[in-house]
């Protein structure tokens, strides 16, 4: 096997396994054009459905211009479930439901839903475009909108019964066309619009907090859901960018502020990060992600690279980048996470560091490996010189994986005489065992870590 050969089954060591993250990568990316129209459409609710509250939402603000702010219903502002005896209803508003899908339904809006609403009505109009039944949108319009005094403008759904499926379009809401230039759909599902509507629509993740299979409500492991105030920073600076005259329409600011998130950095993919597309790695998910928002991707380490993004910190490339201080080394939640949420992260909390190993040994604590060591020295024979027991213990510590690579390191390390050759191998061990576990090896072997 080459040295090359060799690299390259290290690189993709870990890939073995399904990457949980792939899938998020994928759903961020816009969708392909699809054929348009299927003659169905839409139906309006009645005025007498929308009358106006107190507040004339038609009085511009000082400054004038406004955008045309449409906004999905389901996953993106408000999440419903069929309500049940199981279902805790905690933050869950219910309402009952007369017509095809008559029912007890649980509401649960999204987080920071009325302070978006409120933000967001001072710049532009607010439209709902939703593929739900018209008494399913006028019960949730009564529990987030109570006072009518939001969603003043169109509000477009399903007349009750319609199944068909056609896709949205922003035709669908103004058939001017040089009105729609000012349109901004935020949606969930950017593919359930037509080519031409595309453009305008900021895809926001989907909010789900009941779960699939009943009402209880999921437990949000990464705490408050901070779409919706990612969403009001974007339709800000679009606000700004067509009022301030850098952009004639909303397709246009978006397409640049989409790109402004990653612009100026440079990215090479490790960890099999790429195995989606085999045959033309370019293809893949992630590299398509990071282009859309901006960022120059690259095949290999060169000299502008900024960020090496990995599924695991055991690979060559990550090795280099940590001995590289300009550049980061993160996981694919940091692409994942700047791209949905239109902000480059800080990379602070997605990132490898020399101490960082793959999560099965970050979860094993330092008292649990010096008991395994102690339990495999006690079964070895006591001939073994310190470091054939070296050679046995690493085999412990050192995830299955990597342990190919573990023993020509160690090789390398009892059979070079250069310091410089030694510690490099050292190095490089301590991030395929993890430090703690390496040191708790090396003194039980009585040599110095
Ligand atoms: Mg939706």
């Amino acid at each position: 096997m080459s040295r090359v050969d060799r690299k390259r089954e290290r690189e993709g060591a870990s890939t073995t396994s399904p990457d949980p993250y792939l899938e998020s990568a994928a759903a961020l990316l816009p969708t392909l054009p699809q054929l348009d129209g299927f003659g169905a459409s839409p139906i309006a609710m009645g005025e007498s459905e929308l009358e106006a509250g107190q507040i004339d939402p038609h009085a511009p603000p000082e400054g004038g211009f406004r955008l045309d702010l449409v906004l999905d219903l389901d996953h993106t502002l408000v999440h419903a479930t069929e309500w049940s005896h199981a279902s805790a209803s905690t933050g869950a508003q219910r309402f009952f439901l007369e017509g095809p899908r008559r029912g007890h339904y649980l509401l649960r809006a999204r987080d920071g839903l009325r302070a978006f609403l409120e933000e967001a009505r001072q710049i532009a109009n607010l439209y709902i475009y939703t593929m739900g039944s018209r008494s399913y949108t006028r019960q949730v319009l009564s529990l987030i909108d109570p006072n009518k005094e939001v969603f003043t403008e169109k509000v477009l759904c399903r007349e009750d019964g319609q199944e068909e499926i056609f896709p949205k379009s922003l035709a669908h809401v103004c058939e001017a066309e040089h009105r729609r230039r000012y349109m901004l759909v935020v949606d969930d599902r950017e593919d359930a619009w037509d080519s031409i509507s595309r453009g305008h629509v900021l895809q926001i993740p989907a909010f789900r907090y009941f779960r699939s299979d009943g009402a209880a409500p999921a437990a949000d492991p990464s705490g408050a859901d901070s779409a919706l105030y990612d969403v009001l920073r974007v339709l800000q600076a679009v606000h700004a960018d067509i009022h301030e005259g850098r952009h004639p329409h909303v397709p246009s600011a978006l397409l640049a502020r989409r790109r402004a998130v990653l612009h100026g950095q440079h990215l090479v993919f490790s960890g099999g990060l790429l195995n989606d597309a085999p045959l033309n790695q370019k293809r893949s998910a992630y590299w398509r992600l990071a282009e859309v928002f901006g960022a120059t991707c690259h095949l290999r380490m060169n000299e502008q690279v900024t960020h090496v993004v990995s599924r695991s910190a055991n690979t060559n490339t990550v090795g280099k980048a940590l001995e590289t201080p300009r550049i980061f080394a993160v996981s694919p939640l940091w692409l994942i996470h700047s791209c949905s949420r239109w902000h480059r992260q800080s990379e602070e909390p997605y990132q490898y560091s020399l101490a960082t190993t793959s999560p099965r040994n970050l979860d094993i604590r330092p008292a649990d490996i010096k008991a395994m060591v102690d339990r495999v020295l006690r079964v070895l024979p006591p001939t073994l010189t310190k470091g054939e027991r070296l050679q046995v213990l690493i085999k412990y510590v050192v995830p299955h994986e990597h342990k190919e690579h573990a023993n020509l390191l160690l090789a390398k390390y009892e059979q070079e005489s250069g310091e410089e050759v030694r510690r490099k191998a050292l190095e490089e061990l301590k991030q395929l065992a993890g430090v703690e576990a390496l040191k708790t090896v090396l003194q039980a072997c009585e040599l110095t870590p």
